[in-house]
């Protein structure tokens, strides 16, 4: 096996995902740094005693976070959650500190409350919905329980300009949550059917769909894979014999044996009815022999009622350079379809292993 091209086949696919999270999170987090330094810079010469302590500690909890993020000390979900927590202190306090000082005289609540906004948002934006509900609703509840107690207590002397402003920031903070739930679930759903739409529905492995597309990238990605295509053997009798549920229960065995002997990054696919594919990274020839006869023990060993084993036959096939993956699976076809021919119950390699392995 080549080590290179082994360890190119199997990249955790979550990867780019956490590196554009990773950018993004840097590129936020910069900007509200930045936002925290023009804050302060336009309050000059007079400084509100809230920001002259928070800004600078937000900004600073900010500036390392970005590091620890960059140097990959810290994961981004942590970095993201210390942020929407370390922002979300700095808000209540600021909503509160102005129910003292700034309502009471204006009869308004400040900009700051503007940007509450965000703070019920973003959860949706980075947590399943629940998980979200509970960071935005926690916000929302703190804030509702300061208005209702600012109220109460008669801030601003009861004037009405006052009490609207606090209703509609409260009102608009619960539709915010409201709509973005609602978006929050429906995202769920779609990556929900994004996922089905890859899986095979009675073996849970991954589709004829999710199998090309694995091979249509490892193909632009130049990678060099083997596949192994097999196609279990006189299925139909099977299926007469012992009725289509075992017929069903064999198949989920047989994908159970299949994903037992994947080498990680390979992937097992049903392409359609009783074939299967296994994409692995390049193998030679006598490396390729063991797995598939493991697979082959596995599959004799298969006990579903009266149904005691079943055998398979299987082409392999390893790309040329530059080859269409189609063309690479229509080798492997060949390959096992002459296994059928003779009898059966048989690996059949296509002469790209027969002249190098
Ligand atoms: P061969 O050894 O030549 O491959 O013979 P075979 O009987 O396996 O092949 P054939 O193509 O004649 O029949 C395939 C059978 O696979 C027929 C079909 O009913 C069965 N089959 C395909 N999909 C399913 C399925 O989802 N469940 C069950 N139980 N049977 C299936
Ligand atoms: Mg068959
Ligand atoms: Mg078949």
């Amino acid at each position: 096996m080549k080590p290179t091209a082994h360890r190119a086949l199997h990249p955790r696919d979550d990867e780019p995902w956490q590196d554009s999270q990773r950018r993004m999170f840097l590129r936020l987090a910069w900007l509200g740094t930045v936002a925290c330094g023009v804050a302060l810079w336009i309050q000059r010469p007079a400084f509100d005693p809230l920001d002259r302590v928070a800004l600078p500690l937000l900004a600073l909890t900010l500036l390392v976070l970005q590091a620890a993020v960059a140097a990959r000390r810290v994961r981004v979900r942590t970095a993201v959650t210390v942020t929407y927590a370390a922002t979300t202190v700095y808000f209540l306090l600021a909503l509160e500190q102005q129910f003292r000082t700034f309502a009471p005289q204006v009869h308004m609540l400040s900009e700051s409350t503007y940007w509450f906004a965000l703070l019920y948002a973003a959860p949706f934006l980075i947590a399943p919905p629940r998980q979200a509900l509970g960071w935005a609703g926690g916000t929302y509840a703190v804030a509702l329980a300061l208005c209702l107690y600012h109220l109460g207590r008669g801030v601003g002397g009861g004037d009405l300009r006052l009490t609207g402003a606090v209703l509609q920031f409260l009102l608009s903070g619960a539709v915010i949550i409201v709509v973005q739930g609602t978006f929050g679930v429906q995202r769920m759903h779609l990556l929900a059917a994004r996922e089905a739409a890859y899986k095979d529905a009675l073996t849970g492995l991954a589709n004829r769909r999710a199998a090309e597309e694995r091979l249509a990238a490892l193909a632009g990605e130049g990678e060099p894979f083997t596949v192994a295509m097999f196609d279990l053997d006189h299925f139909k009798r099977l299926n007469d014999e012992h009725g289509h549920g075992a017929g069903d229960r064999v198949l989920r065995g047989v994908a159970g044996a299949a994903r037992t002997v994947l080498p990680p990054g390979g992937l097992a696919a049903r392409w359609g009815g009783e074939e299967f594919l296994l994409i692995l990274p390049p193998l030679e020839g006598p490396d390729v022999r063991p797995l598939l006869d493991t697979l082959r023990g596995h599959l004799r060993d298969l006990r579903h009622g009266e149904v005691s084993g079943v055998t398979a036959c299987f082409g392999v096939a390893t790309t040329r350079p530059g080859e269409h993956p189609d063309d690479v699976v229509a080798r492997a076809d060949a390959a096992m379809y002459a296994a059928k021919r003779q009898g059966r119950n048989d690996v059949r390699l296509d002469e790209t292993h027969r002249v190098r392995g």
